[in-house]
């Protein structure tokens, strides 16, 4: 069988399907004669529980550091707690009621409970109680609760979606390729499949439908297909794609330690957009110039609590150290959205792309915003930092902000820290209203870094994960295109840069049209920069310029793609 979906990731993987959900925890009430039998049989749960855990905490300390256990450390005391487990025993030998029952009834109270706190980490404790009781659950009842982090042989994953956490939680060396329901190019499963390396595919629709345990699966991220259960000829004729491919890769490393100059001369800037410290090598190894967008958000994710000062300056140092002299584009906190972070305690709002995220959250929570700038000023003295702000609506946002981490850096000059005197301070484009008014942006910040992917969908207004408006997310948009002309001048009229980490930067359609449009900087995910390096030292940036205001009068993206399509064959 063969599915269809959104290439989110190149390359081609096979291997067998691993499907990340939870199992049916669904059972009939009984009423329990042996109750000392039904307490064994708890307990026995509870032990095979822990050792899961326990397993899963040395791995994730070992892959990802002590933070990143941290959460399984918790959910172990939760197993250990008297407080717990003795009113489920109390359930099943007083009440007669089974193990499952009694547990099941316990932890709703529980979490309940601590649902309904105050204090944003009691709340947290909910999360955590419900985890693990329903892995607790699933051993009663003899179900597979999926364990990725545990994964020890080679799989790829089915999900309806993985989360930001689900998928820093999987082990690079045994999972090849993911497959989700749902997602577009742009969600941010399919850019950290990108950083991961690894063949994905979202959008499928129904592909847990589809697939079980075990089965075999293609995942082709070159083409969006996934092929379930094929046939031998079909796995051959995929094993020589994967070969393909990887010679295509060898040919692309060639202009590693290349400039990116097109055909006729001109210079564009090729870097990389990373989530952690460890994207970077990515970023080296792929030939970038560049880190044009670091993600912050992730050091905040998969943990309990706010990471301190010290933590975020080690890991911003390790990005510019390792950079060297190469620029580093660092974006403040961008929470909200489709990255939620649960001890901020954000409450669920009923747009949360259009709600309290990203700079309007840091504006109005400067204890989580001031250490973070301070991390970053601190950590410029090792190399080439640029500083940029997400979500930026108005002028005043930006002065607000950058009048904070002048402050800051005021402060730690005064503490004695050395901090570097050449941070450029520019703004994320991706709403609208400031990319039409980048004129008067473009006299106050140092850069642009244009954010395609949340600026179509917030000039389409067509939710970037919802594939069903999808036929709406069209990059190529005179629309879209008209924005991002307006940006480039702007930048320029003022003698300032103008760059783009959005998705767009690196697809091999909008590439010719952004060299076009006079774009310096394009930021993308690792493994596009070679290809498109390859593919501008093709171009001639002059000719496509030539035919900018033609372009820009076109009335459909179809006409758009058309036209580029004769002009640069
Ligand atoms: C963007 O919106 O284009 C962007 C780069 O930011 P993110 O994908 O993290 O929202
Ligand atoms: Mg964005």
């Amino acid at each position: 069988m063969t599915l269809q979906g959104i290439a989110a990731s190149s390359g081609v993987a096979i291997a067998k399907a691993y499907r990340l959900e939870l199992p049916d925890l669904s059972f009939d009430k009984k009423t329990i004669e042996d109750t000392a039998k039904e307490v064994q049989r708890l307990e026995d749960a509870l032990t095979v529980s822990k050792s899961e855990l326990e397993k899963i905490r040395e791995h994730a300390k070992k892959e990802m550091g002590e933070e990143h256990a941290e959460i399984f450390s918790a959910h172990l005391l939760v197993l250990d707690d008297p407080e717990l487990i003795n009113p489920i025993k109390e359930k099943i030998e007083y009440d007669k009621k089974s193990a499952e029952e009694s547990l099941q009834e316990i932890a709703a109270m529980f979490i309940d409970m601590f649902k309904n706190m105050d204090n944003a980490y009691m709340r947290e404790r909910a999360a955590d109680i419900k985890d693990v009781t329903e892995r607790v659950l699933a051993h009663l009842l003899g179900a597979v609760f999926p364990n990725p982090a545990l994964i020890n042989e080679e799989v790829i994953i089915i999900a309806n979606d993985l989360t930001p956490s689900d998928t820093a939680q999987l082990n690079r060396e045994f999972v090849k390729g993911f497959a989700t329901d749902i997602g577009g190019r742009t969600s941010h499963s399919a850019i950290m499949a990108r950083s991961l390396e690894i063949p994905a595919i979202v959008g499928t629709k129904d592909i847990t439908a589809k697939v079980e345990n075990g089965d075999m699966i293609i995942v082709d991220g070159l083409d969006g297909v996934v092929l379930i259960n094929p046939s031998e000829e079909e796995i051959n004729t995929y094993r020589d794609k994967q070969t393909n491919f990887a010679k295509q890769k060898e040919e692309w490393a060639k202009l590693k330690d290349e400039a990116t100059t097109s055909k006729d001369g001109q210079h564009v800037e090729l870097g990389g957009n990373i989530g952690t410290p460890e994207d970077v090598q990515g970023v080296i190894n792929n030939g970038g110039e560049a880190v044009g967008l670091y993600r912050t958000e992730f050091l905040y994710m998969g943990k309990s609590q706010l990471p301190t000062e010290e933590e975020q300056y080690e890991a911003y140092k390790s990005v510019l150290e390792q950079m060297g002299d190469k620029p580093v584009v660092v974006r403040t906190l961008d929470v909200g959205g489709d990255k939620e972070l649960s001890y901020l305690d954000l409450p669920k709002e009923m747009n949360p792309f259009l709600g309290f995220r990203a700079i309007r959250f840091c504006l109005e929570n400067e204890n989580v915003f001031r250490p973070q700038l301070r991390a970053l000023l601190r950590a410029s003295a090792h190399g080439n930092l640029k500083i940029m702000f997400p979500m930026i609506a108005t002028l005043e946002e930006f002065r607000q902000a950058k009048a904070i981490l002048l402050d800051e850096k005021e402060a730690l000059k005064n503490e004695g820290h050395t901090i570097s005197d050449s941070i450029e301070v520019g703004i994320m484009v991706e709403i609208p209203s400031t990319a039409v008014l980048a004129k008067q942006f473009a006299k106050e910040v140092d850069f642009f870094s244009i954010g395609t992917n949340d600026l179509i969908q917030y000039t389409m207004a067509a939710d970037r994960m919802n594939e069903r408006v999808s036929y709406l997310y069209q990059p190529y948009h005179p629309a879209i295109l008209t924005l991002v002309n307006n940006v480039i001048e702007a930048a320029h009229s003022e003698g300032k840069w103008a760059g783009m980490c959005g998705e767009m930067a690196g697809d091999p359609i909008a590439i010719p049209i952004l060299l076009g449009l006079g774009l310096d900087e394009f930021s993308m995910s690792a493994t596009s920069i070679l290809p498109a390096r390859t593919q501008i030292r093709d171009l001639s940036k002059e000719k496509i310029a030539a035919n900018k205001d033609k372009l820009l009068a076109m009335s459909t993206a179809e006409e758009v793609v058309a036209f580029m399509k004769e002009l640069t064959e």
